[in-house]
């Protein structure tokens, strides 16, 4: 948490209000939330301030869970949420501990990064195009048009691991997390613990499709907040009411009645239906 359609939400709310927003001040109250540009080194937090002050957000963007604040002059802020980061803007005084990052912008409102876990963080992109630096650690993004069932069987398929862990794995396809990768494995009617290289041609069409459905439902519906997540003016997300599986155990499958499983998989909580969802072998 937050994954593909929570960080999409924020990046939307950002997009509608803080667009050519010029920052007036900026304090950023913890060090280790600046993480290094992984091609200079850099983390110098008074070159953080300095170019952030003064500069205007020209526009938002968003690969995979990373929020990208592109600035004027061809440099930007890409923005990691963490487990349990929320990045606000409105009216609201950064206060609280746990509001690491604020902007104050030109109208007098705020932009706040709050995180309680510090799992997020922040990493000053100085040159264009700023999806250069992610392109080492992420892949295409999941709702990326570009990216076909033909594209995302050859990403996905070439190994024995199961096919939860190449869904979550962000260098091959962007956005997933734990939760949107149960419910769509859930609705695809496979194994979590299938081997990739295991899954039929039928299995690919079905897991290509309800990615789509499951991730562009939760879009339209804000995300999901569990606990810590809300979208960007501060609101919270509705899809919870949807999850098939993911925190559901012992509850009936949604499908068939009997009780979804929870089990520890890969050092990751994984919910599923064992009657419903289908152990690919292969041949
Ligand atoms: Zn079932």
């Amino acid at each position: 948490m937050p994954e593909l359609p929570e960080v999409e939400t924020v990046r939307c709310n950002l997009a509608a209000t803080l667009r050519e927003l010029r920052v007036t001040s900026v304090c950023f109250r913890r060090r280790d939330i600046l993480r290094p540009d992984p091609r200079t080194g850099s983390d110098a937090i008074d070159l953080a301030i300095r170019k952030t002050c003064g500069s205007r957000v020209r526009d938002i963007d968003r690969l995979g869970k990373n929020l990208i604040l592109k600035m004027n002059g061809a440099w930007g802020w890409i923005v990691h949420l963490g487990m349990s980061g929320t990045l606000v803007h409105g009216c609201a005084p950064p206060e609280d501990v746990h509001a690491h990052v604020a902007w104050w912008l030109e109208d007098g409102s705020t932009l706040v990064f709050r995180d309680p876990r510090r799992f997020g963080g922040w990493t000053l992109a100085e040159y264009a195009p700023i999806r250069e630096v992610l392109r080492d650690r992420v892949g295409i993004d999941a709702l990326d048009p570009a990216l076909n069932l033909a594209r995302f069987r050859d990403l996905l398929s070439p190994s024995i691991t199961p096919i939860k862990c190449r869904l979550l794995d962000q260098r091959l396809v962007a956005g997933l997390g734990n939760i949107y990768a149960d419910e769509i494995l859930f609705a695809a009617g496979i194994d979590p613990r299938s081997p990739s290289c295991a899954l039929d041609h039928a299995s690919w069409e079905r897991l290509f499709r309800e990615m789509h459905r499951v991730l562009e439902g939760a879009v339209c519906r804000r995300g999901t907040t569990l606990s810590d997540y809300r979208d960007g003016w501060g609101g919270m997300g509705s899809y919870h009411a949807c999850l098939a599986v993911y925190g559901k155990e012992g509850e009936d499958c949604p499908r068939c009645g009997n009780p979804i499983h929870r089990m520890s998989f890969r050092g990751r909580g994984t919910h599923f239906c064992p009657r419903c969802q289908q152990f690919a072998k292969g041949r």
